[in-house]
């Protein structure tokens, strides 16, 4: 059985044909990350058009490489939720008119679920597992419970901590900084951070009074912003023209960035084992997303999960990142189930948001559970 990948719900076009043991047969891959990168942010209706401009090649290319007639698919799945409205749309127009064409079962995909899954296409791991989903776009800690069955315990209250980092280094201009003019906010910030010094900017870890599992980033890059203020109005420079101290600012942010996560992670896994969410057996914490390629951060949650005896994973960096690979799989792992699998004319809506599975950040909350200092 073979499954196309569509995925177009942010800024890469991808496609990608899996068979049901998840080996990858082709796949295709258009990032728009360069043009981005240019006009500081994404703009959704150029993000639109890239993706018009893109799909269709890139699918036929997929299937080419994969050397498959769309008539040998048993399903396509596509993302449908949550992302910009405007880029989901474009898959999903492109894919329900090519089901109808080739009468096929199609598969909406919820994208975040399918970065969670993932994992599961590169080694075997059972449900449950606990799962940090870090990106540009989104921050979660679930329980994968089956493949259509999460529990939500926390998610961030306003930005991702990839757009906080891209934002920073937007601040600084790190795009004109010769070792960092092709890299993403992110991937500046790891780079810049191994020469500074974490200690010499002190930033407050967010929500340290507030007990739950849930993030929030927009203080802490309030407090990085002021501190570039305060720097470059004591040095009398242009905004965006810091050179002296942009390591150690660089250093504190990820730290800071970092240490949040890691208790937030930690609190819930204190949440899972009073609850009995995680087996006894091999419990296991699942990092993805783009910013999960972070070194450092990786490194703070590896402290974690050994302090609480729990099994890391990360996917390698391909896999975090958005690509039409993972939205295969989970067409994958749903066919495999038999959960969600549509007949080709049935009309389907994109979500612009959509939280994953069950939202028990509430209850997470009310456990109140205080962590060892
Ligand atoms: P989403 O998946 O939430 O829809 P997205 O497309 O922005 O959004 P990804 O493509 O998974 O997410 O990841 C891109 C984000 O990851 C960017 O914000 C980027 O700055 C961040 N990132 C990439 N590499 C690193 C790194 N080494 N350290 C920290 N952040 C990174
Ligand atoms: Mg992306
Ligand atoms: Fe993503």
């Amino acid at each position: 059985r073979l499954v196309l990948g569509i995925e177009t719900s942010c800024d890469e076009t991808g496609a990608a044909v899996l068979d049901e043991t998840g080996q990858i047969l082709g796949e295709s891959l258009h990032s728009q990350k360069e043009v981005h990168l240019r006009t500081g942010g994404i703009i959704p209706t150029v993000a639109q058009q890239l993706h018009r401009e893109n799909i269709e090649r890139v699918v036929h290319e997929a299937l080419q490489r994969s050397n498959v007639d769309a008539d040998q698919l048993s399903a396509v799945a596509t993302t449908v939720k949550p992302g910009l409205a405007l880029s989901l749309g474009i898959g999903l127009e492109f894919s329900q008119r090519f089901v109808r064409k080739h009468n096929k079962p199609f598969i909406p995909i919820h994208h975040m679920e399918a970065h969670a899954l993932t994992v599961r296409m590169l080694q075997p791991v059972a449900f449950p597992f606990l799962v940090l989903l870090v990106s540009g776009g989104h921050s979660l800690l679930a329980v994968a419970r089956g493949v259509d069955d999460f529990l939500l315990l926390g998610h961030t209250l306003d930005e991702a901590p990839g757009d906080t980092l891209d934002k920073v280094a937007r601040r600084l201009s790190l795009i004109k900084h010769p070792q960092c003019s092709t890299l993403s906010g992110g991937q500046a910030i790891e780079l810049l951070a191994k020469d500074g010094d974490r200690t010499r900017f002190r930033f407050r870890t967010p929500m340290g009074q507030t007990h739950n599992c849930c993030f929030s980033f927009a203080g802490l890059r309030n407090q990085v912003t002021m501190a570039i203020m305060k720097k470059e109005a004591e040095e009398g420079i242009r905004q965006g023209s810091l050179l002296s101290c942009v390591n150690d600012i660089a250093a504190a942010t990820q730290h800071t960035i970092a240490s949040h996560l890691a208790k937030r992670t930690h609190r819930a896994i204190l949440f899972c084992k009073a609850n009995s969410l995680l087996p006894e057996r091999n419990p296991t914490l699942v990092l993805s997303g783009g910013v999960a390629s972070n070194q450092y951060i990786r490194k703070a949650l590896s402290i974690v999960t050994e302090m609480t005896g729990l099994h890391l994973l990360c996917p390698p960096a391909k896999f975090c990142t958005d690509n039409g690979v993972m939205i295969a799989w989970n067409g994958v792992e749903r066919l495999r189930e038999g959960k969600g699998i549509l007949p080709p004319d049935v009309d389907v809506f994109y979500e612009p948001k959509a939280p994953l599975g069950a939202d028990i950040t509430a209850e997470v909350e009310a456990a109140a559970i205080r962590l060892p200092s």
